[in-house]
């Protein structure tokens, strides 16, 4: 199962990616989680990719493209993937289909978070991260058992350069120019499906599975 998650910022799809992976025992992969390790390695590409990402512009084709290439390369990918932050625009959308098409693959699924406006600058905005699982919570919707303290690693939480209200504007943005064509593509090739993820968390992952038994 090669499934997509398409959606605005905010829309859970690192969430669902996560449950999902564990669901059908699939990686999950995000171009974001890729680029902020390589931030925080240091390596050329982070260095490149920090300035871009806290202004909430979109990273080079060129070098994401490269980036997830490589990824694809990893054979845990053999049996599908949850992609989770590619593609943004069409351009990724045609390029994904060259890599996966050059690996004799190609995406069976494109699942559609669609989530309002301010619920998305609620989530984000109070949004903490675990820095060693990178598993989500929120300083009110989904507080984590101990303050500071992931539940499931134990290790701290921290909130992302980029969740801060004016970044988080941006971010949506620069989505909006880009999802029309991105929705366009994959409903003419019929793989598109809609959900509304304002819904609870729990709520949205049993219909993502629904969905991916159906394919
Ligand atoms: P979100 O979707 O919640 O904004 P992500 O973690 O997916 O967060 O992405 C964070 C940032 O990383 C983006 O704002 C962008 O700068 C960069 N990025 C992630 N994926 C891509 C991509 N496919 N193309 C270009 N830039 C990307
Ligand atoms: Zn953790």
């Amino acid at each position: 199962m090669y499934l997509v998650l398409l959606g605005p910022p905010g829309a859970g799809k690192g969430t669902q990616a996560k449950r999902l992976a564990e669901r059908l025992a699939l990686p999950h992969i995000s171009t974001g989680d890729i680029l902020r390790q390589n931030v925080k390695a240091g390596t050329d590409l982070g260095k490149q990719a920090k300035g871009i990402m806290d202004q909430g512009l979109l990273v080079g084709d060129d070098l994401v493209a490269k980036m997830l290439d490589e990824r694809f390369n990893n054979l845990d990918i053999k049996k599908g993937f949850i992609l989770d932050g590619y593609p943004r625009t069409l351009s990724q959308a045609k390029t994904l289909d060259e890599i996966l098409s050059n690996k004799k693959l190609a995406v069976d699924l494109v699942v559609y978070l669609n989530a309002s406006d301010a619920v998305i600058v609620k989530r984000l905005t109070g949004r903490l991260v675990c820095s060693k699982c990178g598993a989500n919570f929120h300083v009110t919707n989904m507080p984590p058992k101990a303050k500071g303290i992931c539940d499931s690693c134990q290790a701290s939480l921290y909130q992302r350069s980029d969740d801060n209200e004016v970044t988080v504007r941006k971010r949506l943005e620069v989505y909006k120019n880009e999802v029309a064509s991105l929705i366009e593509y994959y409903t003419k090739s019929k793989k598109l499906y809609s959900l509304n993820a304002d819904l609870d968390p729990g709520i949205v992952l049993e219909q993502v599975i629904e969905l991916s038994a159906k394919v």
